[in-house]
């Protein structure tokens, strides 16, 4: 583990997060309460260890920080190399992005009545310390970028599941799609 590791803020991020689960809450009730608890994980840049915050040349990275042991919940770090950009994906169960260094942009997409996909108002500029939720409910359906050619940026993500486990879709704007389980991406000792 790295020295810079605050470890206490991902613990005590962890604890209040399995409290308002163990709340049996609505997906209402978490995006909005879950938004606040990520908020003050991602206030202050100063605690991720670096392994978990290492771009890879061409992926863009998924690494995992917490898994529910009931598997409510999973939390992760997600890098982006310079320029990285996911295909348009889906994620089947609510989700918090929460923005710890750099930027990104998120494109909502819709499905049109003839079921194709189209971009759905402009993209969402995520800053440091920024919050953002998806859900089949509210939009399921984007795609996002690194904001920056040049630099790395880190998003922390909850989902309400073990998301590296979870079927979902790659969509075309033709409305085609095809299935996807993401995984997780594994810590590498320099
Ligand atoms: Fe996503």
């Amino acid at each position: 583990m790295s020295q810079t590791l605050n470890s206490a803020k991902l613990g005590n991020f962890i604890t209040s997060f399995t409290e308002l689960i163990d709340s049996n809450p609505s997906e209402v009730n978490v995006l909005t309460n879950g938004v606040g608890i990520l908020q003050d994980l991602v206030a202050a840049d100063d605690w991720l260890p670096e392994e978990y915050a290492r771009p890879h040349p061409q992926y863009y990275q998924q690494f995992l920080l917490h898994l529910d042991p009931q598997e409510r919940f999973s939390v992760v770090s997600f890098v982006w190399g310079p320029g990285q950009i996911t295909p348009i994906h889906n994620h089947t169960v609510w989700g918090l992005i929460g923005m710890l260094r750099g930027a990104e942009y998120s494109q909502s997409y819709a499905l049109t009545p003839q079921g194709t996909l189209q971009a759905d108002g402009e993209p969402i500029k995520l800053e440091p310390g920024k919050v953002e939720a998806v859900s089949p409910y509210i939009g399921d359906i984007h795609q996002v970028r690194n904001a920056f050619d040049d630099k790395v940026s880190v998003s922390i993500h909850v989902y309400g599941a073990n998301i590296g486990k979870v079927s979902r879709s790659v969509l075309y704007e033709d409305g085609t799609k095809k299935d996807f389980v993401s995984g997780y991406s594994t810590i590498t000792n320099k």
